[in-house]
């Protein structure tokens, strides 16, 4: 498939390419984070594939360097013996919980097999997009319950997948031109800048019956005994965006004291007040780096200009991080990532040396991350060990 970008409803065509190319996107755009849970080679960003490769011309796609070879080229390397060296390093035990980034109902079999600890970020958003109707018009159409059920059946593929782990799914979270071209889009507002806009957890708190139909697919759940259902507010700014999704979610007949709530640091400003959204009673929150960096260091993720300055080990995007481990140490929360930044071995090992409590990673990098993480807990104990005989 040689594309300028692909969409959510080009996936049910993405299942069956041998490999995909855009000419837009970077690592955490919707080619990348699909074809990396439908283990498709592909290659983003060319900026011009879809003009230079030509309709019916044989080339080979080589997803881990990023080349593109004229005709059918055949493999020098040896293949890989994925399957059983994933199964033999899942018997590697972390303290720090090791869990997997789920976007598609289609992975979670695979998310599941690589022995993850959970799912530490479930993007519903492929899902919604998916059905190629915006949540309005479900609304509009009086068809809340399609809406509903279609929520409830993919949801419940991953947690049946990683029964008794936890599973964090995270309230719808897209931007309002990721809509328009969907049934609809129409009716979405145009903005100048949608990845400032109107998404998240401050569109849902506006939009109560599209908010309300999320919470009925997961109080659904619950009901069901998915006691393993987290449920993860993107967005949020102030813990009273948290406290506030929390009421609506009691009115409506969730009992929100006994279920789990947590939040993604995605915004500078609630890494600075963690200690008051601990206050206002999260179970958990999770670094999303993707924007946490993008907002911290005032960088467009999707900008190529800009790309090179793109950069998770900023000195003021660690010391956020820095802060914000350190409070929910203190309070005892669970304290995760589930940002690009987390499939990164530098990155967390350096996160394991600042007490993260989990990790959540790109499928395909469970493997190495698992590894970083044991290695770099060791060390730990080591360094310890050697200073205490010291
Ligand atoms: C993030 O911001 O790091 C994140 C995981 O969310 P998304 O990439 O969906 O914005
Ligand atoms: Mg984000």
């Amino acid at each position: 498939m040689v594309t300028k970008m692909t969409n959510p409803d080009m996936v049910p065509a993405m299942k069956k390419v041998a490999a995909i190319v855009t000419d837009e996107g970077g690592m955490t755009c919707h080619a990348a984070i699909v074809s990396r849970e439908l283990g498709t080679p592909a290659i983003v960003g060319t900026k011009n594939g879809s003009l230079t490769l030509k309709p019916g011309q044989v080339v080979t796609v080589d997803g881990e360097k990023g080349f593109v070879y004229e005709g059918a080229v055949v493999s020098q390397q040896q293949p890989q013996v994925q399957a059983p060296a994933v199964a033999a390093q899942a018997q590697i035990i972390t303290a720090t919980s090791v869990k997997v980034n789920v976007s598609i109902p289609e992975a979670a079999a695979r998310a599941a097999a690589t022995g993850a600890d959970g799912v530490g970020l479930l993007r519903i958003e492929h899902l919604i997009l998916g059905l190629n109707k915006t949540p309005g018009w479900f609304i509009d159409n009086h068809k809340e319950e399609e809406f509903v059920k279609e929520l409830y059946a993919g949801i419940k593929i991953v947690l049946d997948a990683f029964y008794g782990k936890p599973v964090w799914v995270r309230t719808l979270d897209a931007p309002t031109d990721e809509f328009r071209n969907m049934a609809g889009g129409e009716n979405e507002p145009v903005e100048h800048n949608p990845m400032l806009g109107w998404r998240g957890i401050r569109r849902d708190l506006q939009s109560k019956d599209q908010f309300r139909l999320q919470v009925e697919a997961f109080k659904r759940l619950w009901e069901q005994g998915y006691s393993n259902l987290g449920v993860m507010f993107p967005m949020v700014s102030h813990p009273d965006q948290f406290t506030q999704a929390k009421s609506m979610m009691r009115e409506w007949g969730v009992d929100v004291d006994h279920v789990t709530l947590g939040i993604m640091i995605e915004i500078p400003g609630s890494a600075i007040l963690i200690e008051e959204f601990i206050e206002a009673g999260i179970n958990f929150a999770s670094f999303g780096t993707n924007d946490l960096v993008q907002y911290t260091l005032a960088i467009d993720r999707n900008n190529e200009n800009v790309a090179w300055m793109y950069d998770p080990k900023h000195p003021a995007v660690l010391r956020l991080i820095h802060d914000a481990i350190e409070v929910c140490r203190e309070y005892g929360v669970e304290c995760s990532i589930c940002g690009q930044a987390g499939s990164e071995p530098p990155m967390v090992q350096w996160l394991v040396e600042h007490g993260i409590s989990s990790v959540s990673a790109n499928i395909d990098a469970i493997a190495k991350i698992r590894e970083t993480v044991a290695r770099t807990e060791r060390k730990i104990i080591l360094e310890n060990a050697r200073s205490r005989n010291a």
